[in-house]
């Protein structure tokens, strides 16, 4: 009778199975194949149970369970399409040796389906890619070419599944109708007798009583488990051609597992997969006197070689395989490995000469394949090549080549530096034909892997042989070491200590002495040392996983190692978040037996080299999916690559974990997650495996953010949160009469919330209720319920809307209608009207408030008052403007002026929140202990945890797209630990290298002003991070906040003695400067001092306000001026007498950077000179100094409260007297000093105790780890075995010192290795100095630590060109004028302005004693390259003998000295 293939099948099922499911699919229907059979259960033998399951329901996990409970045979009809989310539970059929056939129709699929594991942006999947996918799932595979074959080759795999209790697929191409007979009847009971199926059901329950775990795959290895009993390919083959010869016998119709067709003696021979080879076998029927054959291959899996051989004719000499493909990246088809295979795996069955092995493709089902196809390929002299034309360009367009500039990547450069010697990149990093097309295949260079490996596997066997044979004379210690080498082969190092003593004796044995295998062992003696095998290639392998060579590699259980380079930058994957390339890892996980790890090396450096040691250690496959996104564009900065890569990982898009399944059979997790948030993918597997519970319950704290699903439960409660506060607000507005008012801010500082919050209390007065919010936490649609609205919005960038106002005015701005005819509202706007001085930019000023008015006009609202425009530039900044503006607002909401109510007097804030706080408490406690979010919630703590050294911040790269999301900001915390004098013990320096990992993002940050800093510190890590920097006898206390901060010392690595005197006075000035409350102790060490309530703290020196501003202290010893002396509130310089010892100091008081754009009442001053002090005198005078500024600095306004400008305004004569007045002693004349510069001196240098010390160039201050340079590692590793003290210099960089004479070779050995030796920088770079800005700090403007390096480096070709590589130019950066790296003093400083825009100054002093000059303003980089380019060769031609170039261009009138702090904004 006609049917259809999937008909026919439908009738086999019937014949022999106890329960028949079908799977039905959006692209196949096999439940109406079995509702056509009108006998269905009159044919049937056994009387099937029937169900049918939904594809997207995991049918197959029901299948599974149900198999395993029942133990007799089950038939599956799907189409392939259902194959690939089926992968793990066809694992587990297999492993339970269930009799399960799935009887399977091939069908192509569009990948763009929704729902389906699509492989690209839409197209066609073609139909053999699901079924390459799983064949390596154990089970069983027949292939078929037309209905009857599949047919009886389903009746044989039903047979052979009971038979061998092993599951099956039979696959077809299942649409056509073709003529069938259907003898299944008489067929089935002589295929199946009751004690096969006795036999099968004993064999279950023997693996049933199994753990489940323990059948997870991992085959060879689990010994003990029933897959040391599963049945192997020579007992398959054995039962299905026996039951292929009862099938002969009852219908006369012949199979054979791989069988060949075609002339006796062919030289060319075709070699394809029954299910598509029926063009070829039409094709080679034609060309039978062309001496061409084709070998078919019915049972597909397991592959046997032995039989594969034995099918073809020896004469071959070019073998065809002829493969379905769908991608011209996989450059070897599985097929074709196979094929290739098994001439080398099999010694002695291949009789003839090895043949040429070409691989052939073709498309779609192959039925559009033509005689002249054909022929085309049978012409072809390439090693891959496409039979149907359309076929390249189709595949071509989701390819993703690996480019010659991914190869040397860090990744690579890492797998140099961990395994050095033994390595061995198999697909040849750096070799011409490595990177063609067909390389970049896996398989490529595994061939010849596997054979490195089992040549080193007969060198073991040799090793093996010759210790144990008695006949061959050996040296009791040569035994002794061969056998330890044997033992211990798989463990590098113990494979090269045994390996290395083993080729020392058999050396020193003589070669004459030397007989039989020890003459061979020592000819190849070089494969003791156990290599480190690496396959590397583009994330292209990833597209098409069904038919890549990755799981044919991971699958071999070949000791070797995968790197796999996924380049795609986040920003574009999100376009595109169907593509399922990542799902590689999961794919590998579900082997079970393979080491997988995702990493990424500009996220954390330490996680890569965990991973590459890891899969290396692991005797097994592994893979180690390695991102590194490469966004499109000439010149992409590594700033870009850096915030693609937070991007990824923050989203959950590219996860960093570590699998290792070995680690589960010793009872361990496998599974090690390094980021925080995962996609559904990984959480849906990690639940399935019950992974994910057991991660959260050992870290509890991650429940909240570890996946999407999570996280919305946390935004859920921390949005009721706040509409409990809004609703609470709300009540107590409630009691008050007049119209309700809606304030509503916009601003990226404070000014403009504070501004809201003081209408809210003006309301309040005037007896009307009122709240507020930022402008984003309401939607415009709220406008319409709102009867007054009164917005304060700020300007950003180049006269944008702020952050917190973006969303808002997005929707506004592109609104039409909106029904706010009885809204009133009015608007205030913050901005400068200067800060953009060109005219063309006049535009920026306040424009975001202009453009909210004029919209908030045109779409029908009513404005109750004119706009009011802040501007920094008026006399009282923004106040200005507001006093005239607000009477008008109440005015207009029928308020009249208050009588008989006196506003509140204008106070400071800070001072009231201080008192408020308890000397220092606040509530962070409390706020610590709330896990509903990363930040602490009270404005006033995160202002109180400065003063105990913590700055909360959040990551700025990662803040649109949070808030895309609807994710709070990545809030983590700056810890910044006192290090008074910058020195700290070798031990110090250990524990910071440790904290740094544990805590925080693994880096360690140098300050300028010679302190540690911690970055990334999430909150539930601080209070750890604190006790263990306080465990190492360091602290955080008055880091920041409004007290004295770290005291700053010359590090002079030169007089010895005087660098002790005065480093112990820069301590102990700390020390008696340091604030006494014990809060920090209890807060942060849980020491509560005295027990209950009854906490009584005293500031003797400060009291209960502290200072009005920061407070800095330097000591300098000239002729180094590294400190800066004059840039800080107080300064020292050390004197000496004539023997060198210390006299006294120099006194400098009123020096500071700070200042705001444009706002000439900010400015940069430097100190004076006010006199000298004894040693003993200094004390006192670092405290008087203080207290002066503590009674009269403005504690109004923090823009003017430091010293500086306490000093300018009461003149220098006025603060010397007061302070006269507080000291016991008289100041006496300062003394001569002479300094010379303000930089460092790299390189070792010897003390006057003749000890060493090496000053490391450590850019910016930043200590990490680099592929290139490994400086934290080598820092680490050079702490460990020094024994003098570590050094932090003001201008961030490093002094290793007394280091003694005999331990300076080592050390010096270990700078090299770690390269912390390369000094080789330009004098441009050596004197170049950058703050942190982005990413971390709030009030950034434009970049600075990322960016400096990379614009020195645009300059110093010309320096080198003009002879002036060595010449020392001070240049700084900071991403803002707060001058955190001290810029004004810089003979060059740019300060950020906007993103990318920077303020060019020049002319300060070489040794700091001048304030430089405004040059220009909002430079981008091409325009400071075009204008410092040709001031530096005028620099070189003009210049007098030695002028620094501070000084020339003042001397040539490029810009004026500056003379004082006063006349820094002065141009003219
Ligand atoms: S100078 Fe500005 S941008 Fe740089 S660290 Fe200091 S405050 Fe932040």
């Amino acid at each position: 009778m006609a049917a259809t293939a999937f008909d026919a099948l439908a009738q086999a099922s019937f014949a022999s199975s106890a329960s028949i499911v079908a799977v039905n699919s959006p692209s196949s229907q096999p439940a109406a194949a079995i509702d056509r059979l009108s006998d269905k259960y009159t044919i049937s033998n056994t009387s099937p149970s029937v169900s049918t399951l939904q594809a997207n329901a995991d049918p197959f996990l029901k299948i599974q369970d149900a198999a395993a409970a029942s133990k007799d045979l089950t038939a599956v009809l799907a189409a392939s399409d259902v194959l690939l989310p089926a992968i793990p539970h066809l694992f587990k059929i297999a492993a339970q040796r269930s009799a399960v056939v799935v009887h399977v129709e091939a069908k192509e699929r569009d990948a763009s389906n929704a729902g389906n594991s699509s492989s690209s942006k839409g197209g066609v999947v073609p139909s053999n890619a699901d079924l390459m996918a799983v064949r390596q799932t154990g089970f069983a595979i027949f292939t078929s070419d037309n209905a009857q074959t599949a047919f009886d080759l389903a009746l044989v795999s039903q047979a052979a599944a009971v038979r061998t209790s092993t599951p099956f697929l039979n696959v077809v191409n299942g649409a056509a109708q073709q003529k069938v007979v259907l003898d299944h009847q008489k067929v089935a009971p002589a295929l199946i007798s009751e004690q096969d199926l006795q036999a099968h059901r004993e064999r279950q329950t023997a693996v049933s009583e199994i753990s489940l775990s323990s059948l997870y795959l991992n085959t060879k290895d689990s010994a003990a488990g029933p897959s040391a009993t599963a049945a192997s390919t020579e007992e398959i083959y054995t039962k299905v051609e026996e039951l292929l010869a009862v099938l002969q016998e009852q219908t006369g119709r012949s199979y054979r597992p791989i069988e060949y067709h075609g002339p006796a003696h062919p030289k060319t021979v075709f070699v394809s997969l029954a299910i598509g080879s029926s063009a070829v076998e039409h094709a080679v029927e034609h060309h039978h006197h062309k001496s061409i054959g084709l070998v078919k291959v019915h049972l597909y899996r397991p592959w046997s070689e032995r039989h594969f051989l034995e099918a073809l004719p020896v004469s071959v000499e070019r073998v065809i395989v002829y493969e379905q493909a769908p991608a011209a990246h996989t450059a070897w088809t599985p097929l074709f490995l196979d094929v290739s295979a098994s001439f080398h795996a099999t010694e002695g069955v291949w009789k003839g000469q090895v043949p040429k092995i070409v691989s052939a493709r073709y498309r779609g089902s192959g039925a559009s394949i033509t005689e002249n196809d054909i022929e085309s390929a049978l012409a072809s002299d390439k090693p891959t090549f496409a039979i149907n034309p359309n076929y390249v360009a189709h595949a071509v367009s989701h390819a993703s080549p690996l480019q010659d500039s991914d190869i040397d990547t860090p990744y690579v450069q890492m797998l140099n530096q961990v395994f050095q010697g033994r390595l061995n990149i198999e697909n040849g990093v750096k070799t011409d034909s490595v990177w063609g097309s067909a390389q970049q295949s896996p398989e490529f260079g595994y061939g010849s892997l596997v054979t490195k490996v089992a040549s080193r596997a007969r060198f073991a066997e040799l090793v093996s042989k010759t210790v144990q044979d008695s006949s061959i004379k050996i040296s009791e210690p040569l035994r002794k070491a061969l056998t330890q080498w044997h033992l211990n082969r798989s463990d590098s190092k113990l494979a090269k200590r045994h390996g290395d003593e083993a080729i020392a004796l058999l050396e020193a044995a003589g070669k004459e002495a030397l007989v039989g295998s020890l003459t061979e062992i020592l000819a190849q003696s070089s494969q003791f040392a156990k290599p480190s095998h690496w396959l590397i290639g583009a994330d292209s392998w990833a597209f098409d996983i069904a038919n890549s060579g990755v799981h044919h590699v991971i699958s071999s259980d070949a000791d070797i190692n995968l790197l796999i380079l996924d380049t795609e930058p986040y920003t574009a994957r999100a376009q595109n978040p169907e593509n399922r390339k990542k799902d590689i890892g999961l794919y590998a996980m579900n082997y079970g037996s393979v080491y997988v790890a995702s990493v990424a090396v500009y996220s954390s450096y330490s996680q890569v080299l965990h991973a590459l040691i890891e899969a290396d250690q692991y005797q097994g496959p592994s893979i180690v999916l390695a991102y590194l996104p490469r966004p499109e564009g000439e010149n992409v900065s590594p700033i870009t690559v850096l915030k693609e890569t937070k991007l990824a990982i923050d989203t959950g898009y590219w996860p960093l974990y570590r699998w290792n399944p070995k680690l589960e059979e010793k009872g361990e997790e496998p599974f090690h997650l390094d980021s925080e948030r995962i996609k559904l993918d990984l959480q849906q597997f990690l639940e399935r495996e019950n992974h994910l519970s057991l991660i959260i319950q050992q870290n509890p704290s991650l429940a909240r953010t570890l996946t999407q699903s999570i996280e919305s439960e946390a935004q859920a409660r921390d949005a009721a949160l706040k509409k409990k506060a809004k609703d609470d607000f709300a009540k107590l507005m409630g009691g008050l009469g007049g119209p309700p008012v809606l304030i509503l801010f916009g601003s990226d500082g404070s000014n403009g919330e504070s501004l809201a919050k003081r209408l809210v209390k003006g309301a309040k007065l005037r007896n009307l209720s009122a709240r507020y919010s930022a402008m984003d936490d309401v939607s415009i649609e709220d406008l319409t319920m709102e009867k007054h609205v009164i917005f304060v919005v700020s300007t950003a960038g180049q006269g944008e809307f702020p952050v917190n106002a973006r969303e808002f005015w997005k929707s506004l701005s592109a609104t039409t209608e909106l029904g706010v005819s009885e809204t009133k509202f009015a608007v205030f706007g913050l901005g400068d009207s200067h800060y953009w001085p060109r005219e063309e930019d006049a535009i920026f000023y306040n424009r975001p408030s202009k453009e909210l008015h004029a919209k908030l006009i045109e779409l029908g609202a009513t404005p109750l008052t004119d706009l009011g425009l802040g501007d920094d530039q008026d006399a009282d900044s923004y106040e200005t403007a507001w006093a005239a503006w607000e009477p008008l607002l109440w005015e207009s909401l029928g308020c009249k002026p208050l009588e008989g109510v006196v506003e509140e007097p204008k106070k400071s804030a800070d001072d009231g929140m201080k008192v408020a706080s308890n000397y220092l408490r606040g509530t962070i406690a409390e706020g610590l202990l709330d896990d509903t979010t990363g930040q602490l919630r009270a404005e006033a703590d995160t202002k109180l945890t400065k003063f105990h050294g913590i700055y909360q911040q959040d990551d700025r790269d990662l803040r649109e797209e949070r808030k895309k999301q609807g994710l709070e900001k990545a809030f983590s915390f700056m810890v910044r630990v006192r290090v008074p004098g910058g020195v700290a013990t070798p031990a110090q320096w250990l524990a910071m290298d440790s904290i740094s990992d544990v805590t925080a993002n693994g880096t360690l940050k140098l300050t300028t002003r010679q302190a540690f800093q911690f970055h990334g510190v999430l909150k539930r890590n601080l209070k750890k991070n604190i006790q263990l920097v306080n465990k190492a006898l360091l602290d955080t206390l008055a880091a920041c906040g409004d007290v004295n901060r770290n005291i700053m010392c010359n590090p002079n690595p030169h007089q010895s003695d005087l660098h002790k005197q005065v480093n112990d006075f820069a301590n102990n000035l700390s020390a008696h400067l340091l604030p006494k409350t014990s809060a920090y102790r209890e807060i942060w060490l849980d020491q509560k001092l005295v027990k209950g309530e009854a906490v009584v703290d005293h500031e003797p020196i400060y009291g209960a306000t502290y200072l009005p501003r920061k407070f800095k202290i330097v000591v300098a010893v000239p002729p180094n001026n590294d400190v800066d002396v004059f840039a800080h509130d107080l300064g020292y310089i050390a004197i000496t007498n004539k023997d060198g010892s210390l006299a006294g100091f120099n006194v400098t008081v009123g020096g500071g950077m700070g200042m705001t754009h444009g706002n000439k009442k900010t400015f940069p001053r430097l100190g004076d000179l006010i006199g000298f002090c004894t040693p003993e005198q200094a004390i006192e005078t670092g405290e008087k100094v203080m207290t002066v500024q503590r009674d009269f600095g403005d504690r109004m306004n923090r823009k003017h409260a430091r010293m500086k400008y306490t000093i300018e305004d009461r003149g220098i004569e006025w603060f010397k007297a007061e302070l006269q007045s507080r000291l016991s002693f008289q100041l006496q004349e300062a003394r001569p000093f002479k300094f010379l510069d303000n930089a460092d001196r790299y390189g070792w240098t010897q003390g006057q105790d003749k000890l060493w010390h090496y000053c490391c160039y450590i850019e910016n201050g930043r200590v990490k780890d680099t592929p290139a340079e490994p400086h934290k590692t080598g820092l680490r590793e050079i702490a460990k075995i020094h024994q003098g003290e570590f050094r932090l210099t003001p201008n961030q960089h490093l002094i290793i010192a007394k280091v003694k004479e005999s331990e300076k070779a080592r050390i010096q050995e270990m700078l090299e290795q770690y390269k912390l030796d390369k000094l080789n920088y330009s004098g441009a770079m050596l004197n170049s100095m950058a703050c942190v800005a982005f990413p971390t700090c709030a009030l950034a403007m434009a970049e600075s630590e990322r960016y400096l390096p990379s614009l020195v480096e645009k300059f110093e070709s010309t320096l080198e060109e003009l002879g002036m590589r060595d010449d020392a130019v001070t240049i700084r950066m900071t991403g803002c004028p707060n001058g955190c790296a001290r810029p004004y003093v810089a003979e060059i400083a740019f300060v950020g302005k906007a993103f990318g825009a920077y303020n060019v100054y020049l002319g300060g002093g070489h040794h700091g004693e001048r304030l430089n000059k405004l040059y220009k303003e909002a430079l981008t980089e091409a325009e400071i390259v075009a204008e410092l380019t040709p001031m530096f060769r005028r620099w070189a031609s003009e210049r007098l003998d030695g002028e620094h170039f501070g000084d020339f261009v003042i001397r040539v009138g490029i810009v004026k000295a500056t003379l004082s702090g006063k006349t820094f904004h002065d141009l003219s």
